[in-house]
């Protein structure tokens, strides 16, 4: 949960914000409210209707319709992460959180290597949503705007609803973009990946995304558009992470954690005294150990516990004050990438190998970066 709030639970899956995003929402609302009378006229004269700027205008009115809008356009994020998650459910995919960032939605998934047959129905899902959405509110746009007769009252709610239907089209859009990681690139490296192999069908979706982000960026240089050279920037390095994650999936392929781990594995006891763990990451540049008392495994103890304690009260602490409890191990069976997420989203660096309850071994970050040149030879 690294700079995330987490809000509550929708279906069941846990809804985090993430700074970033709580940072965007008062920023759009400035910039909406400070543009509020070109985009007036803009959105009446996309629509046809016209929108009564007496209300819309008045004092903070601005202000509060930027918030407004600014705060639906992220429930419509929301909503299309969603959607992309219940598809994600129903083909019994694990969804562990979703977080709401600058540039919208992220949907954690537990599975890493994606069968091309359930990637396009659930990329395909999240724009359709958003397009729905639009389209749902210009519907409105209408039906306030020939309902309401008070045409001062009728003006804000029109140009709420405007907003949103323009935004949620762009939204579309934009996702269906055929570049990594945005939704289209997904749907892309599916329909690759029906005549390839998925690294290929990864490894073209990728460039093709990098591809989008130089372009974006040198129009932004261009046009002195910073929004476009930021979107660039999140374009380019969403590709290479993607293609990343894939290329080791596969060098992986097949490799067991029991295949892997080092069978010596240096454990300490929950009396040991701090002082002497640290005495041995000195001597074994290990910095991390599991505790085992009673031949069973209860924890591991790390370099980053021993920061969290006060260099005075450290004379006086045992393994047993500071470890982590039941800290999180993974059979021998386990395929090596699993571990790798583990590490990645935990953000651990090694993970105690146990077999009903037994310590058989251990594995460090190290060593599967070891495993990963090795295998690339
Ligand atoms: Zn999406």
């Amino acid at each position: 949960m690294d700079g995330s709030l987490r809000i509550g639970r929708l279906f069941g899956i846990p809804i985090e914000l993430h700074f970033t995003f709580l940072l965007v929402i008062p920023l759009f609302a400035w910039i909406i409210g400070t543009q509020i009378e070109l985009t007036l006229s803009l959105l009446g004269m996309v629509f046809g209707v016209e929108i009564d700027p007496t209300l819309v205008l008045n004092g903070v009115m601005p202000y509060l319709l930027g918030a407004v809008v600014s705060l639906g356009l992220f429930a419509g994020v929301l909503l299309h992460e969603i959607a992309h998650s219940l598809v994600a459910l129903r083909w019994g995919m694990r969804i562990n959180a979703i977080t709401l960032y600058l540039f919208g939605g992220v949907s954690q998934m537990e599975e890493s290597t994606p069968d091309p047959k359930i990637e396009l129905p659930m990329a395909l899902v999240g724009p359709l949503t958003s397009l729905a959405l639009g389209l749902i509110c210009i519907g409105l746009v209408y039906v306030v705007d020939g309902a309401i007769v008070d045409r001062p009252l009728a003006g804000p709610l029109v140009f709420i609803l405007a907003y949103l239907g323009l935004l949620n089209v762009i939204l579309f859009a934009f996702n269906l973009l055929p570049a990594f990681p945005m939704d289209g690139g997904r749907v892309l490296r599916a329909f690759l990946a029906r005549r390839m192999p998925l690294p290929r069908a990864t490894r073209i979706a990728a460039s093709v995304g990098k591809g989008f982000a130089v372009l974006f960026g040198v129009l932004g240089l261009i046009a002195l558009n910073p929004i476009l050279v930021i979107i660039a920037f999140f374009i380019y390095i969403g590709a290479s992470q993607e293609s990343t994650a894939i290329h080791y999936t596969f060098l992986l392929k097949d490799v067991t954690l029991g295949q892997i781990m080092s069978r010596e594995v240096m454990t300490v006891d929950p009396s040991t005294p701090i002082h002497v763990v640290l005495d041995q990451m000195y001597a074994t540049k290990h910095l991390g150990f599991p505790v085992v008392e009673r031949g069973a495994l209860i924890g591991m103890v790390t370099l980053d516990d021993l920061h969290r304690t006060n260099p005075i009260d450290r004379d006086a602490l045992i393994v047993r004050d500071v470890m982590t409890r039941g800290a999180l191990s993974l059979p021998p069976e386990a395929p090596v990438v699993d571990a790798l997420r583990v590490m990645s989203e935990q953000n651990i660096g090694r993970v105690p190998i146990v077999r009903e309850g037994d310590l058989l071994g251990i594995v460090t970050r190290t060593d599967i970066m070891k495993v990963i040149e090795l295998r690339e030879l």
